[in-house]
């Protein structure tokens, strides 16, 4: 059996954790940062990379004493190497790189998209490659093939935001401050998700990808307009981003081979309306769903710690001089799509 440290620095939560090959998190402690980016609506890279460098050699420290353990008992220390905030992700690869030096155990840099993409097999031990993991975070919206460590299709991505992006600046239309996705979901609740007329970008179409701009436009215009409850707007909101998910997803479904499951990932799988359409989708097509608990599914460092568990048992690891990248797309041969370069 081994034991891994991972390190998450790579947005706003400062993170680490000790996870097992046999699945226990032995320790975990994330300190985030929403307190110090609120004021601005959004996350400051040199306000969080500051936080991280702060921040970072105590919470190891703390997270190594809750397991009652020494760095003598860690078989390998896995870091978030990218993408993301690159001052971010600097202190955490950085630190990684300062402790394997030190007590000569391996350096494994972990892709973040990998940490959210593996993490279902960390909660769910039966989930068997491959399957299809729907990616939905602040700074992410792809669908994937996951077909093994390291081995992943990008079947779709957004030409434009982000899912959770959408979700974040619909909510500062709305006047419900940072972060806003679980503010519009819960305000969702209270609304007529048929209250508001808002497209749907991209359904139906023949390309596969995503598109939110234009809906988190007409969000705007649908406030401004003074016609419509807000309760209302973010119902319709939801239930647009819904539709263009299960639309996107269906379509991937019916482009690739048989999987063994459809699994959501990412901080926007939080959202329970989310989850229970795309656990729909997966009955339809007589898929298992996999859906990570919340602790999971938002920035954290036992999805490092696993993605380094699964590369540490293939016998995987980095040298010293491993490069911190801002991008890093888990497919390298996905093109860039319209709208290129705004998301790896
Ligand atoms: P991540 O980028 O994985 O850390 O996830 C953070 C993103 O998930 C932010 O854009 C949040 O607004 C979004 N998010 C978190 N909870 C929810 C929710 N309940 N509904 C929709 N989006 C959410
Ligand atoms: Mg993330």
């Amino acid at each position: 059996m081994s034991t891994i440290l991972g390190i998450e620095s790579s947005c706003d939560e400062t993170a680490a954790a000790l996870v097992t090959s046999d699945r226990t998190i032995l320790a975990q402690r994330i300190a985030s940062q929403d307190e110090a980016h609120r004021p601005y609506g959004g996350v400051v890279p040199e306000i969080a990379a500051r936080a991280h460098a702060e921040r970072l050699a105590p919470l190891i420290e703390a997270t190594l004493a809750d397991a009652g353990m020494s760095l003598d008992d860690v078989d390998a220390i896995a870091a978030t190497a990218g993408p993301g905030l690159i001052g971010g992700v600097m202190v955490g690869l950085v630190t990684a790189k300062a402790l394997a030096m030190a007590t000569g155990k391996p350096l494994i840099a972990v892709n973040h998209l990998e940490g959210h993409a593996l993490s279902p097999r960390l909660a769910d031990a039966a989930l068997e490659y491959p399957y299809m993991l729907l990616l939905v975070s602040g700074g992410h919206c792809q669908i994937l093939l996951v077909e093994g460590v390291g081995k992943f299709r990008r079947l779709a991505t957004t030409i434009d935001d982000a899912l959770g992006e959408a979700f974040d600046k619909s909510a500062k239309l709305l006047g419900l401050g940072y972060p806003g996705g679980p503010a519009m979901e819960r305000l969702a609740r209270e609304g007529n998700p048929r209250g508001v007329p808002l497209p749907r970008p991209l359904v139906g179409s023949s390309e596969p990808h995503f598109s939110f701009a234009g809906l988190k436009s007409a969000v705007m215009r649908a406030k401004q307009s003074g016609l419509y409850t807000d309760a209302d707007i973010a119902a319709a909101f939801q239930q647009a981003a819904i539709d263009c998910l299960i639309d996107r997803t269906r379509r991937a479904l019916a482009s690739v081979g048989p999987v063994n499951a459809l699994v959501v990932a990412g901080g926007v799988a939080a959202n329970k309306a989310i989850r229970a359409s795309l656990e729909a989708l997966a009955t339809e097509h007589r898929l298992d769903f996999v859906a990570p608990p919340l602790a999971l599914c938002t920035d954290n460092a036992a999805m490092i710690a696993w993605a380094g568990v699964e590369r540490f048992a293939l016998g995987q690891s980095d040298p010293l001089d491993v490069a911190a990248r801002p991008r890093w797309p888990l497919d390298p041969e996905a093109g860039a799509v319209r709208g290129a370069g705004v998301k790896a």
